[in-house]
């Protein structure tokens, strides 16, 4: 039963899930070579019991979720190493050797997660490696795990859907400066843990900061429906363009009866505009393709897994699942199309979308949590998020010198001809001299002209603008 926020707290299916299979929960402490810390999951060890005060519930449910750590057996041949970064690393055990799927953030955690699976599953040498998409979290590490050389030499594969390295180059390197400083604030890497400090970042509990490399890929995946067959394991590949991210692919193994969604099925609402100004995401493609990899491949799959999260697993569960991923996404980009065309602005929007029963009760509870925060940056300008309340807006900001003019009982469409607000605009309009200064505080001087000889008054007056 929902509780008094409306979730089904009670619900510990997801629980059974992510500590189903556990091998060995390995070390929380990964180190570089310089033997500073470059990823502690011990330091979320506060995470348990109920949800302190200053922590939403459902972000505390999922932290305490996505805060298990170590070497699961998905199904028989499949493994993944969780929470040893942001992201999981899966490994696929094939006749020789292993194929791995999206080697972490940093080679030193991707090297820790693949001893650990190797202290438990033997020394089988890596023959494949795959990356499901262009996100650095699910490349950054494979230099941890495979060298270049054995690229070159031709016993390693590089497998990646097309349009991979366009991808992680643009982001990593063309915006690469400004997206690694706006990913420290939205994964909060820095911050010291605690109930008033960083907490989990929903998809894993923060990214690892150690050595991120990029091998070129040695197969591209370009069609849905490609199939290739590595040491003896087949795969059918399914192309999903512009959804999670721009070159991403789903993949199944029907030798295992096991399907992998990449990052398009994980247990939350995945951001559509992220905070570090990766490229906006379609809902609506990105529901197109989860019904498709419904009809592809849910009903021959025991076990769907992803890269982050922990897998799902029976038949009907796993179209349940998939279901209601597919309908949140769908939810939302049509509720918001709605609204808009009704008019609403897009902050208005965020605070009118509600899921239905049908999504919300089924869906995890993190959802909602999410929802507050994603469905403003869904809608918001990117780059430029300000959020305005409904109830009342204004400005106050360092570098400008604003005036605020309350206005009430108008709809924003009516504030460029409502006479309160002409007024003021005119007021300061007349008051703007010809040289760009102004003689009136609450406007701005533009870029001044020094006047011949002596100042005029008009500069004198402008220090008091700011
Ligand atoms: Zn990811």
């Amino acid at each position: 039963m929902p509780d008094a926020i409306g979730l089904p707290f009670g619900d510990t299916a997801d629980f059974e899930a992510a500590d189903r299979g556990l091998i060995d929960a390995g070390d929380p402490v990964v180190r570089n070579e310089a033997g500073q810390v470059i990823w502690d999951n011990g330091s979320y060890g506060f995470l348990t019991g109920e949800a302190p005060d200053t922590v939403h519930p459902s972000l505390w449910r999922q932290s305490t979720l996505v805060a298990r750590q170590g070497l699961f057996e998905v199904t028989d041949g499949i493994y993944q190493v969780r929470g040893y970064d942001l992201s999981n690393m899966s490994v696929i055990e094939g006749d020789t050797g292993i194929i791995i799927i999206d080697p972490l953030i940093s080679t030193e955690t991707a090297a820790a997660a693949l001893a650990l699976y190797r202290k438990h599953r033997g020394d089988r040498p890596a023959v494949a490696v795959i990356h499901t998409h262009s996100h650095a979290d699910h490349f950054g590490g494979v230099k941890g795990v495979v060298s270049q050389a054995d690229v070159d030499a031709g016993r390693v594969q590089i497998i990646a859907p097309e349009g991979f390295v366009e991808h992680a180059i643009a982001e990593n390197v063309y915006a690469g400066t400004a997206m690694a400083r706006r990913a420290g604030y939205m994964y909060g890497a820095a911050l010291p843990r605690g109930p008033k400090g960083g907490v989990g970042a929903g998809l894993g509990q923060t990214t690892s900061t150690g050595t991120v490399t990029l091998i070129d890929p040695t197969v591209t995946i370009t069609t849905t429906g490609q199939e290739l067959t590595v040491d003896g394991v087949r795969m059918v590949f399914q192309m999903a363009p512009g959804t999670e991210a721009p070159a991403e692919m789903h993949f199944y193994f029907p030798d295992r009866r096991a399907l992998c969604m990449a990052e398009n099925a994980t247990h939350n609402l995945h951001n559509l505009l992220t905070l570090r100004g990766a490229l906006v995401r379609d809902p609506h493609v990105w529901a197109h393709y989860l019904t498709e990899a419904i009809e592809l491949f849910a009903g021959q799959s025991d076990v769907v897994f992803a890269s982050h999260h922990w897998p799902t697993w029976g038949t009907g569960n796993i179209i349940e699942f998939l279901s209601v991923q597919r309908d949140l996404y769908a939810y939302l980009h049509d509720q918001t199309l709605r609204l808009l065309n009704q008019g609403y602005t897009g902050p208005e929007i965020a605070e009118m979308i509600e899921l239905p029963p049908a999504i919300s009760v089924h869906a995890n509870p993190a959802v909602t949590a999410v929802m507050a925060s994603r469905i403003i940056v869904l809608i918001a300008v990117p780059w430029t998020v300000i959020i305005v309340p409904r109830a009342s807006a204004g400005i106050r900001h360092p570098d400008l010198d604003a005036t605020n003019v309350p206005v009430r009982g108008v709809g924003h469409m009516s504030l460029p001809i409502d006479g309160r607000v002409t007024r003021e605009i005119a007021s300061a309009l007349a008051q703007l001299e010809s040289d760009g200064t102004t003689v009136h505080r609450g406007v701005t001087h533009l870029e001044p002209t020094p006047p011949r000889g002596a100042a005029g008054p008009s500069r004198d007056r402008r220090a008091s603008a700011g």
